[in-house]
């Protein structure tokens, strides 16, 4: 689910007001505050409801007095037109009008700005009007066993730009949230809201498949809010809802205001939930990558590298530890910052060449890299294929060259992390030792040069 639910589509908004000069500030000022809105000032309330029958409108703005009709007149002929019975109306008017308040809520007014906050304030008030009354975005399971209701229902969250699956029994609602549930979906492709009757014809009633959601799917009020619709008079089944863990709940007949600031509250729930999902979703790729290199980070190996080393289907596993020769002289000749350039193409080659294995940055200038199923030579040889490659990749035009050092889990008896990547280190001391840009094993007894190491890594 998008975290930007507000009208991707251009709004339109409708400023009605007889002064020029007022017009034509408060159709700028809402072009320049809400850039993807289509702005039709008019002069008059006849104007106004000319094009309000012709044309959609998503909000209109009027003033109180008008050249040929009163604000909250043309709000009434607003209410009673079928294309825009339910478009916000806002009134700007020049202070806090007594009338207003007493007669402009039965008149069907939405909302009110008083133009004594001037004009700046007025942007930013119909932006958050939009953002708060701009069409829904979510898709609806709705379990009703009258096909009447149904249809009227399902109109009414239709009209506000939901989208709408029905069910007239809860065991064929259940089946697709599991269905949804056990493919793992659910947090892509599945439901932003449930709303059922609670009384249906079928074994199980609205408050079962509450109880089934909640208990048994362990859906929380956040990850899969719920909305019961009960009888009018129907008190005690409202109350055993909410302990059963319903959101909410709508009694019937519906009422389309009510329903949808209902579904309103319940579906910002649901998109907040989702957001804060996402961004620990971020949180926890960061924490798990070095963002200089790209490779996991140092963390990462912390949390997982036991378990990646222990997995039965993983055997033998194989931990290469990589260190940059001379790195320090690159620093000090060409500067920090060609050699975090280094660091960085060094470490996308590595996840280029090791995409089976967890690649990691382990310290300033060397890697750890877990390889699965290295089996017999297929070690040694990728080690080899490495030190060539690096030799070649010149990363920011400098020549690197490379010491490795290796250990295989078949050539030990007990895995633990620490103590395998600890022998790959004392691999990889020898290889310094013995002159650089080579590869050394640590057989667990002894450590030794790879075979496949060839004459020329013995004199660099
Ligand atoms: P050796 O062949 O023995 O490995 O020599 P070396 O110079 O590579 O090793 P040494 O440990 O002496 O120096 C490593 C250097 O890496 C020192 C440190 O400043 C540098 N370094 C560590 N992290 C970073 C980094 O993120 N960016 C840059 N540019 N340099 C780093
Ligand atoms: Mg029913
Ligand atoms: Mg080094
Ligand atoms: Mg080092």
């Amino acid at each position: 689910m998008s975290q930007d639910y507000m009208a991707t589509e251009k709004t339109r908004i409708m400023v009605v007001d007889g002064s020029s000069v007022s017009r034509a500030i408060l159709t700028r000022i809402l072009r320049e505050e809400i850039t993807h809105a289509d702005v039709v000032p008019c002069e008059s309330g006849a104007e106004a409801l000319k094009k309000l029958g012709e044309e959609n409108f998503d909000l209109v703005t009027t003033a109180l007095l008008l050249p040929d009709m009163d604000g909250l007149d043309l709000s009434r002929q607003i209410r009673k037109s079928k294309r825009h019975h339910y478009t916000p109306l806002v009134v700007v008017s020049g202070d806090a009008d007594d009338r207003l308040l007493r007669e402009g809520f039965e008149a069907g007014v939405t909302d009110y700005f008083d133009k004594s906050q001037g004009y700046k304030a007025f942007g930013g008030f119909v932006r958050s009007f939009i953002t708060r009354n701009s069409g829904l975005v979510g898709r609806i399971l709705f379990v009703e066993d009258s096909r009447t209701a149904a249809t009227v229902t399902c109109e009414m969250l239709e009209r506000h730009g939901l989208q709408v699956e029905h069910f007239t029994a809860a065991e064929s609602a259940l089946a697709s949230l599991q269905r949804l549930d056990e493919s793992g979906l659910h947090d892509t492709q599945g439901y932003d809201l449930v709303i059922t009757d609670f009384y249906l014809k079928g074994n199980m009633t609205g408050g079962d498949l509450l109880h089934a959601v909640r208990a048994k799917m362990h859906y929380s009020q956040q990850e899969l809010p719920l909305l019961v619709i009960t009888g009018t008079e129907d008190f005690q089944t409202q109350a055993e809802v909410f302990h059963a863990g319903a959101n909410d709940f709508v009694a019937k007949p519906i009422i389309e205001e009510i329903l949808i600031a209902r579904v309103r509250a319940l579906l910002l729930i649901k998109h907040q939930y989702d957001a804060l999902k996402q961004q620990a979703e971020t949180m926890r790729w960061l924490a798990a990558t070095d963002s200089l290199t790209g490779v996991r980070s140092k963390r990462y190996l912390v949390d997982h590298g036991d378990d990646f080393l222990r997995d039965s289907t993983h055997q033998p596993v194989c931990a290469m530890l990589i260190d940059i020769d001379h790195f320090k002289q690159i620093n000090d000749t060409l500067g920090h910052i060609t050699g975090d350039h280094v660091l960085a193409g060094l470490g996308e080659l590595l996840d280029a060449e090791f995409e089976d294995s967890m690649v990691v940055r382990f310290g300033g200038e060397e890697f750890c890299v877990l390889i699965p199923n290295a089996e017999g030579d297929a070690m040694l040889q990728r080690a080899e294929a490495l030190r060539l490659s690096v030799a070649n990749l010149k990363p920011a035009g400098v020549d690197i060259s490379i010491s490795i050092g290796l250990v295989s889990s078949a050539d030990l008896d007990e895995l633990v992390l620490t103590r395998f990547i600890g022998l790959a280190d004392k691999a990889l001391y020898a290889a310094k030792q013995s002159g650089r840009n080579r590869v050394h094993i640590n057989l667990g007894d002894q450590i030794v040069a790879s075979p496949l190491g060839d004459a020329e890594s013995a004199t660099a």
